[in-house]
């Protein structure tokens, strides 16, 4: 269902071509906003805005670990005005690769960080100054490994997710008086192309599924709601905080 609670504002997501941020690019499209759906998947961005149905919803490419693809993405969204919304949601995790400390190796590490570490950095970077003189929201898609173990062994994956949630903490403190909001969103185990390596072994879902109190596994549709939320106007006394969506995973 939706209210036009972002109307009039502008936004742009990163990872919109495919996922959570899909789902929420297109549903602050449908709440009314004018959104920049980015990600190094210009394709993927352009099939999932041309869905949205609205010529508000603009695909721009952007790598995330680049910081002149970044810079590009971002003159390119606040070229007339600045931006209200940012999304730092773009990310991966490198199942079959991602390991035991002891086993990791370095290439992999650098890669996860480089986009999921330094992309949110170059994100954040970028965002605040779109911002400047007028304010916004700034949401970060965190992860319940930063948060509990979840008898996981991705090294890399936690380490870049706990460095996210950290980065939007000081950011949020540091941006605050300039009426810029930070917040955290702590998906659980949602169902989309990142973890299909998941989806596919029935013992490793059934593993996280009963794990959650609701019993089910998340949706990318479960995470739009306090994504729009945050974006809004209504949580204008919120910020530097963590919104959890995760059937009650980490709280079991
Ligand atoms: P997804 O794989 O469905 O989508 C990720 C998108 O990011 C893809 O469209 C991909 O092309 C894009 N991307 C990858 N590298 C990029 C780069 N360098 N620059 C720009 N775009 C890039 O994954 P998802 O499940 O929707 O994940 C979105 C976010 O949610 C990630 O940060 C992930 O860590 C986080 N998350 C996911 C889950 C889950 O269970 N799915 C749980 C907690 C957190």
């Amino acid at each position: 269902m939706t209210s036009n609670r972002l109307f009039g504002k502008k936004a742009l997501v990163t990872g919109a071509g495919s996922g959570i941020g899909l789902a929420v690019a297109q549903r602050f499209a449908a709440e009314g906003a004018k959104v920049y759906f980015a990600d190094i998947n210009v394709d993927a961005a352009a099939k999932a805005a041309a869905e949205a149905g609205t010529d508000r919803a603009v695909p721009v490419r952007v790598d995330v670990s680049d910081e002149t693809s970044v810079t590009e993405a971002f003159s390119l969204a606040s070229k007339d005005e600045a931006l209200d919304i940012v999304v730092a949601n773009a990310g991966v995790q490198l199942f079959g690769q991602d390991a035991k400390v002891g086993d990791l190796d370095l290439e992999v590490w650098e890669r996860t960080m480089a986009i999921n570490q330094r992309g949110a950095f170059l994100t954040l970077k970028h965002a605040v100054r779109a911002m400047e003189n007028r304010g916004g929201s700034i949401i970060v898609t965190g992860s319940p490994t930063a948060v509990v173990a979840c008898g996981q062994t991705f090294t890399a994956y936690t380490s870049s997710k706990a460095g996210v949630h950290g980065l939007a903490r000081v950011v949020a403190a540091d941006y605050a008086a300039e009426g810029i909001r930070v917040n955290i969103v702590v998906p659980g185990y949602t169902e989309t192309p990142l973890v299909q390596t998941i989806a596919d072994d029935p013992e490793s879902r059934a593993g996280l599924v009963n794990a959650t109190m609701l019993g089910r596994a998340g949706t990318a549709a479960d995470v739009e709601g306090i994504m729009v939320y945050l974006a809004s106007d209504d949580s204008a006394y919120a910020t530097g905080g963590i919104f959890t969506v995760d059937g009650g995973l980490t709280a079991l």
